[in-house]
């Protein structure tokens, strides 16, 4: 079955993991987030598509949920003994990637064609691009001003209330190639239970994209990323709280409103379903717990079950 994911970082690639448990990774594409993504000591880095890219490929860190296991900081000791930014940390093996990708960006190549080879390079058998090829970059409003996404994330820890979440760039993006043909031609759309307000939604503000995947409603199905109404990691609550209104599904499906036929919701939030379907979305209650391999199991043949065989 062809599936098009629409992807952010951790909950995304613990999400498309799941996925290639059961379909093989050639039916799969991933459109991920670069809303993230930031110029650190002169070098490009993606931290979505790393962390899609090194967790498929079987060499992310579990437990840190970020950069590659077994890594050393040898780079990041001499940057902080030189006086340099060590805010947004970078490990040695992480930086050979970050080199070739920023070398091949700066001679002209589109970010998608060497995400594409560095991929490949990697043994990753299902396709992973880039939302868009051009800038974009999410930037968060708070009481103490507006700052770039990782300042705000990293640097502040994102304690600062997130009151206006901006996509900055996304009026002159274009979907990366291969993207509309993706969604075209998916049997399933999935919107992983990514962080709907930094990581789907500055794919979503790519107009080309919004509009394929609100002509495909039917067929696209989202996960939530609230477990009791809690993000599993990350600021995701917060950010419902003061941007939605509340943490329930309901909230979650106004995210997608217009965009989704069904929403896949934790049995922990099954009072919630009601809400879901008076919006004219059908709720699909089941467990969402990914690092559960029962319930990562029980997640797939939910979300595959919405296409008939
Ligand atoms: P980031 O870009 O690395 O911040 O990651 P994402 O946006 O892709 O994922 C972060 C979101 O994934 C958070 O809101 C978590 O609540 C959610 N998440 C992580 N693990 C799980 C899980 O096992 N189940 C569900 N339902 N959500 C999860
Ligand atoms: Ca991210």
């Amino acid at each position: 079955m062809r599936i098009a994911v629409l992807a952010g970082g951790v909950g995304g690639a613990r999400f498309v993991q799941a996925l290639t448990e059961v379909l093989p990774p050639s039916d799969v594409t991933v459109i991920a987030n670069v809303g993230d993504d930031l110029e650190v000591h002169g070098l490009h880095v993606s931290p979505d598509l790393d962390t899609l890219l090194y967790t498929l490929a079987g060499f992310g860190d579990r437990e840190r949920g970020w950069g590659r296991a077994g890594e050393t900081w040898n780079a990041l000791d001499t940057i902080e003994r030189l006086g340099g930014e060590t805010w947004f940390q970078l490990g040695d093996r992480d930086l050979g990637l970050h080199l070739v990708r920023t070398e091949a960006l700066r001679r002209g190549e589109p970010l998608s064609s060497v995400t594409e080879k560095i991929a490949r390079a990697v043994g990753l058998e299902l396709a992973l691009l880039p939302a868009t090829d051009d800038r974009l970059r999410t930037r968060i409003r708070t009481p103490a001003g507006e700052f770039e996404f990782q300042e705000w994330f990293v640097a502040r820890g994102h304690r600062d209330r997130a009151d206006e979440v901006v996509y900055d760039g996304a009026g002159e993006a274009g979907p990366a190639p291969g993207v509309l043909e993706a969604l075209e031609a998916a049997e399933l759309i999935a919107i992983a239970p990514s962080n709907p307000f930094v990581s789907i939604g500055p794919i979503l503000a790519i107009e080309g994209i919004r509009a394929a995947v609100e002509r495909r409603r039917d067929r696209v199905v989202a996960v939530s990323p609230l477990i009791g109404g809690r993000a599993v990691k990350g600021p995701a609550d917060a950010m419902f709280t003061s941007l939605a209104g509340g943490t329930g599904a309901g909230q979650v499906t106004d995210c997608y409103k217009g965009l989704i036929g069904a929403l896949v919701l934790d049995v922990a939030d099954a009072d919630d379903a009601e809400a879901v379907s008076e919006r004219g979305v059908r709720p699909l209650v089941t467990r969402t717990l990914m690092s559960e391999p029962d319930a990562r199991a029980e997640l797939v043949r939910t979300v595959l079950g919405l296409v008939p065989a």
